[in-house]
C-alpha cells in the first residue's frame, strides 16, 4: 500500500476572503479526492469563515497560521483557541519560521502555545528548521534539537504523536532554493529518531512544487509537504501530489 501523503498549504499573509472563496471555485474544478492523499489549508484569521466553508465543501482540512495560548483576556492584537474552535478550525501552524525570526517568537512560547492547542483537542502543525549561517556553523542538529525538546518537554506520548511535525529549513522557505532530498530526509530520519515516535507525521517544507515533489515525497521519512508559494493556486497546489503520484 503507498504512503499517505500530507499536502498542507501555507498562505501565510496572502488571499482574502473573496480569493478564497475564487480559490475554492477553481479548487472544485480539478481536486479529485484520494484515500492516500489529505489536503489542509492554512489561511490568515480574516479569511478563515471563508476558508472554512470551501475546505468542508471539498472534504479538505483546515486551520489558522498561529494563535495565542491563553483562552481570553487583555492581548491586544492577539487570537485565541476558542475563537478559533468556534470557526472550527481543527489545526494550527505553531513555530513557522516567519513567526520566530520576523516576530521574535521564543521556543517557550511555541511550548506554551503547543500545549494549549493540544489541550483544545486541536492538532499543531510544528514547525522547526536552521538557518543557513546555523548549518554553515555545523549547527544544525543542535538547533533543531533545542527546538524540538522545548515543545515536547513535558508532554505525554499520545499528545506527542497527535503532533503534524514540519521540518523547513529556513534557507529554503521561499527562497526557490528546496534541500535536496537526501538532506530533508536525513533530518526527518534524525526528527522520527529524537521524538521516539516511528509513526509521527512528518512534513518537509521549503520551496516546494511540482518540478521536485517526487524526489522529495519519495523519501521514506517524508510523509508529505507543508507548501508556501505554490499553494496560492489550486494547479500548482494539486500538481505537487500528481508530480508524486507519476
Ligand atoms: C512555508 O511558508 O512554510 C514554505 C515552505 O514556503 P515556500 O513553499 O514558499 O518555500
Amino acid at each position: 500500500m503507498s504512503k499517505k501523503i500530507y499536502l498542507y498549504g501555507n498562505w501565510k499573509m496572502n488571499m482574502t476572503a473573496a480569493e478564497t472563496k475564487k480559490f475554492f471555485d477553481e479548487f472544485a474544478g480539478i481536486y479529485k479526492p484520494a484515500s492516500d492523499l489529505e489536503v489542509g489549508v492554512f489561511s490568515p484569521f480574516t479569511s478563515l469563515w471563508a476558508l472554512a466553508d470551501g475546505a468542508k465543501k471539498n472534504g479538505v482540512v483546515f486551520g489558522a497560521q498561529n494563535v495565542y495560548f491563553e483562552p481570553k483576556g487583555a492581548f491586544t492584537g492577539e487570537v485565541s483557541i476558542p475563537m478559533l474552535a468556534e470557526i472550527g478550525v481543527t489545526h494550527v501552524i505553531l513555530g513557522h519560521s516567519e513567526r520566530r525570526h520576523i516576530f521574535g517568537e521564543s521556543d517557550e512560547m511555541i511550548a506554551k502555545k503547543t500545549k494549549a492547542v493540544l489541550d483544545a483537542g486541536m492538532i499543531p502543525v510544528l514547525c522547526y528548521g536552521e538557518t543557513l549561517e546555523e548549518r554553515e556553523a555545523g549547527n544544525t542538529f543542535k538547533v533543531m534539537e533545542r527546538q524540538l525538546k522545548s515543545a515536547l518537554e513535558g508532554l505525554k506520548p499520545e499528545e506527542i504523536a497527535k503532533i503534524i511535525y514540519a521540518y523547513e529549513p529556513v534557507w529554503a522557505i521561499g527562497t526557490g532554493k528546496s534541500a535536496t532530498s537526501g538532506q530533508a530526509q536525513e533530518v526527518c530520519e534524525w526528527s522520527r529518531k529524537l521524538i521516539a515516535d516511528p509513526k509521527v507525521v512528518i512534513l518537509y517544507g521549503g520551496s516546494v512544487k511540482g518540478s521536485n515533489a517526487k524526489e522529495l515525497l519519495s523519501m521514506k521519512d517524508i510523509d508529505g509537504a507543508l507548501v508556501g508559494g505554490a499553494s496560492l493556486k489550486p494547479a500548482s497546489f494539486l500538481e505537487i501530489y500528481t508530480a508524486y503520484k507519476n
